[in-house]
């Protein structure tokens, strides 16, 4: 573990979407996970990281409402978020942007680079 990383939180209840983030990234980042949203907002306001990737469909709540409980905290209100979306709910751009996310990746995530890209962009803030 290398301290000078930026830390990411990984909210996620797939363990094969764990798997694959961390092995395109992991190299790069410190990754925190979190399986589903009550431990996220157990976890990442003691903790919080610098960027926030976030699955939408989560058991108990989505991440949507996670991220906008999350923001209730002073701490996580200006980390920037990247949400994760099934394909199949990836087209609204404007209603992940109109909840708080700073960007959006669809799964399967397939390309790895734009993927890099996104996280990188939005954790210096130079892109959504
Ligand atoms: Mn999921």
């Amino acid at each position: 573990m290398n301290d000078a990383q930026p830390e990411i939180a990984l909210v996620e209840d797939n363990a094969d979407n764990r798997v694959l983030v961390r092995a395109m990234i992991g190299g790069d980042y410190d990754i925190a996970e979190y399986e589903t949203g009550p431990e996220a907002l157990e976890g990442i306001p003691d903790d919080p990281p610098d960027l926030i990737l976030m699955d939408i469909s989560l058991p108990e709540m989505n991440g949507v409402e996670v991220l906008r409980k999350l923001r209730e905290s002073p701490d996580v209100s200006p980390v920037p978020a990247v949400a994760l979306t099934a394909h199949a709910m990836s087209g609204d751009r404007e209603r992940y942007l109109e909840a708080g996310f700073d960007g959006y990746m669809s799964k399967p995530i397939v390309d790895d680079q734009a993927f890099r890209e996104l996280v990188e962009n939005t954790l210096t803030g130079s892109e959504g």
